[in-house]
């Protein structure tokens, strides 16, 4: 049976060689299996039959059964049309083509009873509908009409070569006459009894071919529960696996250094979550295994003290730790911060990044190599083989969106027992997205902002009402404040439309004459990179034009508003992420969102989401229902095809933890699933390792 479902295709009744070619091309189906699991994307009601009569042209749809008579053609080529009229016992209406008119015409029956599907519309006076489904009024069960219809995604190209919704409608139906035997069921007996599941050869064919909504419903939830099921059993399965493999370092003490800091150095009192975090890190540190946590928290919630404070941790512990960040700007932020305020402590600290000298290159690896540097900060350049540590401990990455799960996996190759690793991220992704992006991590999270902190207004401009933004700038800045403004491009390249980094620092410095206005952008070199943010930082500049090159972790708490030019052109996450530069201070801060007056659909939600709210998570969850899981960041690196062929991320929530708490609770008592009752999922998981790429071995 599973060998007639790996059947080539084109073996398949009403398919043949070209047709083969075509969805292969355009689906991807190859074989009878790759037809079964494509799924339709809606569906409508065809229960409901209606009568001559009863029906106007304001319905949408509607579905008649009789017969048709009175065939005519008239016209050629581009002019054909064939008209037929159709009559049931309370009245007749046309039926009209304007395409396809031979085959209509070849395949179309006298005398048959036919059930018509289409729109109703009004010419001249009469009822007509154009280009109507025509099927032959039988009682079969894969009869469409009487039913739900199924609808599948087809392309152009599909459809200029018969290969409809319909068509694809009418393979299924051949599929299910070809089988021999019922669709093997993918899990065991004591599992579909216990969690209630249609079995799988119904709800295969249910999908295809509804009866009832209730019956679709559950056919929909049995499917989409397989496909995050499995996906949980194997991340959570690897994440068991790991933790039986890999010992971790023990942190056992809580020393001087931690201490030191945490009595004499810490700037201000922690709050309640960034506390309740530190607690949990630390278990998991003296637990014997490697850590691998991921750490969630809203821009400006504080996570890089709560970072730091864990180094301090390994540091007590005669271990060595590393923070990697993104972007240059912000690892020379971050060297910043942490040699300030650890400075009593007297530990030794490096930067390195791209474009560290060769000689301070040198230097550090050599002195990573003796073990004489506690942390070392750094970007991208932390991977590299020549950067060795005598014995790496911790490892933070910051900002884990924008790394790979590739990445991750080098720094666990940095010691002979992996280090600890912790990541942050600040784009807050749906609850959803976490558990199968990150669903192998444990999670921790700040879900609180250090004390007086007051909400961000955001603010939605056109471009016409420019000059009162300027207004506004100018008195934020005579109460000693500090603007960002922040471009989407950095040369004009696509459209004069986006307004350009060039232009746009011209005018602002044209506007405001009287202030210093620095500038960043990608292409510059590093130097001056960090010279402009430097002139900024210490308030010497009042404005900060720039580009996306700010969006992460930069951290001026004297800048209070962000006006970000263009922002239609923005995702959500990258608007959110660039409106957390502000509000980091004390005072009110502002984020001005300046657009054109042309905005889609979606640029008008998502404009009117970061208007509407603050909360980084809602904003996520907009996000994913905007975009779809593959498109979020960091999803695409995450090593997890997105492949779903039927639940959806956005919608089932539910279905997800469920599935999730179900896999948890089968590894709970069978963690590499050796009993015979799980021998179809050890069976599954081996077929899924062996299909995609294995990260089981990194992280
Ligand atoms: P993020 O979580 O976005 O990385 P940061 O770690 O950059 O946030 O912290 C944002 C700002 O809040 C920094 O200026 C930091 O010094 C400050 N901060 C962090 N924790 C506290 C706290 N408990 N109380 C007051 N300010 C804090
Ligand atoms: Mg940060």
């Amino acid at each position: 049976m599973a060998s007639q479902l790996s059947q080539e295709i084109k073996f398949l009744a009403g398919v043949g060689p070209r047709r083969a070619d075509l969805l292969k091309s355009e689906l991807g189906i190859e074989t009878l299996y790759d037809l079964l699991y494509y799924f339709p994307y809606k569906y409508v009601d065809r229960t409901k039959f209606y009568t001559v009569r009863e029906i106007n042209d304001s319905m949408p749809f509607v579905q008649l059964v009789g017969k048709i008579i009175q065939v005519e053609t008239s016209g050629v080529g581009a002019k054909a049309r064939m008209s037929a009229v159709f009559t049931d016992s309370t009245g007749s209406i046309d039926l009209v083509w304007f395409k396809g008119i031979k085959w209509v015409k070849q395949t179309m029956k006298p005398n048959a009873t036919y059930v018509v599907f289409g729109k109703p519309t009004l010419f001249n006076g009469r009822l007509n509908i154009v280009h109507p489904e025509l099927e032959i009024h039988d009682d079969s069960k894969t009869m469409i009409s009487g039913s739900i219809q199924a609808f599948y995604n087809t392309s152009e190209k599909m459809k200029s070569n018969y290969l409809s919704s319909k068509a694809i409608l009418k393979l299924q139906a051949n599929l299910f006459a070809s089988l021999k035997d019922k669709i093997p069921e993918t899990f065991p007996a004591w599992f579909t009894a216990k969690y209630k599941l249609m079995n799988i050869h119904e709800a295969l064919r249910t999908v295809h071919f509804p009866e009832n909504p209730d019956q679709l419903s559950a056919a929909r939830f049995r499917l989409k529960f397989e496909e995050l099921f499995f996906i949980q059993l194997k991340i959570l399965s690897l994440k068991s696996n790991r933790e039986r493999r890999f010992k971790g370092h023990i942190f056992s003490k809580v020393g001087d250094v931690f201490n030191t800091f945490y009595y004499k150095c810490l700037p201000f009192e922690m709050t309640n979550a960034q506390k309740k975090v530190i607690r949990e890190i630390r278990k998991d540190m003296g637990s014997g295994h490697q850590m691998n946590r991921l750490l969630q928290g809203d821009v400006g919630s504080g996570k890089t003290l709560v970072a730091l404070m864990c180094m301090l941790i390994a540091i007590d512990n005669s271990m060595q730790t590393c923070l990697m960040a993104p972007t240059e700007i912000l690892a020379i932020q971050h060297f910043g911060t942490i040699s300030q305020m650890l400075q009593p402590l007297g530990l030794s600290i490096r930067l390195l990044t791209g474009s560290s000298s060769v000689k301070d290159r040198r230097l550090i690896h050599h002195e990573l190599e003796t073990g004489a540097v506690d942390i070392l900060i750094g970007t991208h350049a932390l991977l590299e083989d020549k950067v060795v540590f005598q014995n790496l401990g911790f490892v933070v990455i910051d900002e884990q969106h924008r790394f790979g799960v590739a990445q991750r996996a080098k720094l666990w190759h940095k010691n002979t027992i992996p280090p600890h690793i912790l990541v942050m991220t600040a784009t807050p992704i749906p609850r959803t997205l976490a558990m199968t992006v990150y669903g192998d991590l444990d999670v921790s999270v700040i879900d609180e902002l250090p004390p007086g902190r007051k909400p961000i207004k955001t603010l939605h401009f056109y471009d016409n009402k420019r000059k009162q933004v300027y207004d506004f700038i100018r008195k934020e800045i005579a109460l000693g404040r500090q603007i960002y403004i922040v471009y989407p491009l950095i040369e004009e390249s696509e459209s004069f439309d986006y307004k350009n980094l060039q232009d746009g620092y011209e005018v602002v410095c044209k506007v405001f004459p009287e202030m210093k206005v620095s500038m960043v952008h990608g292409r510059m070199k590093p130097a001056e990179k960090d010279k402009e943010m430097m002139a900024f930082k210490s308030r010497e500049s009042q404005i900060l034009v720039s580009t996306t090159v700010i969006e992460v972790g930069v951290d001026v708490p004297n800048a209070s508003v962000m006006v970000i030019e263009s922002a239609e052109r923005f995702g959500l996450s990258q608007l959110h992420q660039l409106r957390g530069r502000v509000g980091r201070g004390a005072e009110q801060s502002y984020c001005i969102l300046m657009s054109s007056y042309k905005l889609s659909k979606e640029s008008n939600i998502r404009l009117d989401t970061m208007v509407r709210t603050n909360d980084g998570f809602e904003i996520a969850e907009v996000d994913l229902k905007l975009r779809g899981p593959g498109d979020l960041e960091g999803t695409q690196q995450s090593g997890i095809g997105f492949d779903l062929k039927i639940a959806q991320l956005g919608r089932d929530g539910e279905i997800l933890s469920h599935a999730r708490n179900v896999a948890n609770d089968i590894l709970s008592l069978d963690p590499v699933l050796t009993s015979d009752e799980n021998k179809l999922f050890r069976q599954k998981l081996s077929r899924m390792r062996n299909a995609s790429f294995d990260w089981s071995s990194i992280s």
